[in-house]
């Protein structure tokens, strides 16, 4: 009898491990400098073993408060962050800082709500974020599982109207964040910790990655790159891939819009379809890109389609 009850256990066990383990984040943060962690995403598209965790979190600490930069992707996501920064410091987290409305960066909010952090976002990704989010909270559900998004709510939170740039104290850590309209998306936010000298950029730069640019005005953004690599700093967080450390690293984002916005403006210039395009196969130099294939063949149809309404 003992010994079926161990077997049953064992099946039970075996039964429940699964579940159990693939709705959970395995995060580590890395702190770039003191007080100062990012928590590297999966760089990668959004599939069902990261749950969606494909983007940067970072937190920085001071005296007397701490703020997050990113929400990430879900409810159960911001609450791992949460504990984690839990068990760092007792401080309170007063501020979190959305950097734009895409849901691997927003959907986390509704947990910040419950302590009460106040939310500083774009006032145009705000709106973006509640009009567009239970769609695609849906859209996300059905394609990696609903279990990855137990309690994400699409909340609309008091939104407080900012000044740009916004400077913030945190207790002897000063801050700055700065707004980036219509660049890569309709609002985004950076966010510069003085004492360290890093600048967290969202999805302004990517790390080693094929840049998305579904919403994006990529002639802002061109410009607002060179501006980000004038800046001074010493480490820069991107929205998804490695922490920067040199200036030419910031390029690779750069190279990639250019080329691609140029080939969609040529093509609708002359009457030339994606698939003509595809059909030459994948330029040489975008393959140095992670998800280089995924990203050209979803981006430039919709940047072709986009200039041909121009
Ligand atoms: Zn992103």
């Amino acid at each position: 009898m003992k010994f079926l009850n161990i077997i049953l256990i064992l099946i039970l066990y075996f039964y429940s491990y699964p579940s159990f383990t693939s709705n959970y984040f395995d995060l580590i943060p890395i702190e770039v400098s003191k007080n100062v962690y990012v928590i590297l995403g999966d760089n990668n598209d959004i599939n069902k073993n990261n749950g969606g965790a494909i983007s940067n979190t970072g937190f920085i600490v001071g005296d007397n408060g701490i703020l997050v930069i990113d929400a990430g992707p879900s409810y159960l996501y911001a609450s791992s962050v949460i504990e984690i920064i839990n068990s760092y410091s007792k401080l309170p987290i007063k501020y979190l800082v959305v950097t734009h409305h895409h849901a691997d960066h927003s959907f986390g909010i509704s947990r910040y709500l419950e302590i009460n952090t106040e939310i500083i976002m774009a006032e145009a990704e705000a709106k973006r974020y509640l009009k567009y989010g239970n769609r695609s909270l849906r859209q996300l559900s059905s394609l990696i599982g609903e279990e990855w998004f137990l309690n994400t709510k699409i909340n609309s939170f008091q939104y407080k109207e900012k000044e740009y740039p916004v400077n913030l104290d945190l207790g002897a850590r000063n801050i700055i964040i700065e707004l980036y309209e219509e660049g890569h998306s309709d609002g985004d936010l950076i966010v510069k910790d003085l004492s360290s000298n890093t600048l967290f950029v969202g999805d302004l730069v990517f790390g080693q990655r094929a840049p998305t640019s579904p919403h994006a005005n990529i002639y802002n953004w061109k410009n607002y790159l060179d501006e980000i690599i004038k800046k001074d700093w010493d480490i820069l967080i991107p929205g998804h891939g490695n922490i920067i450390k040199n200036k030419e690293d910031v390029l690779q984002t750069k190279k990639w819009i250019t080329f691609i916005d140029k080939t969609a403006k040529e093509a609708s210039a002359n009457g030339i379809s994606a698939l003509e395009i595809f059909n030459k196969g994948l330029p040489n130099f975008i393959k140095e890109y992670k998800l280089a294939k995924e990203t050209w063949y979803r981006d430039l149809p919709l940047l072709i389609n986009k200039y041909e309404f121009d």
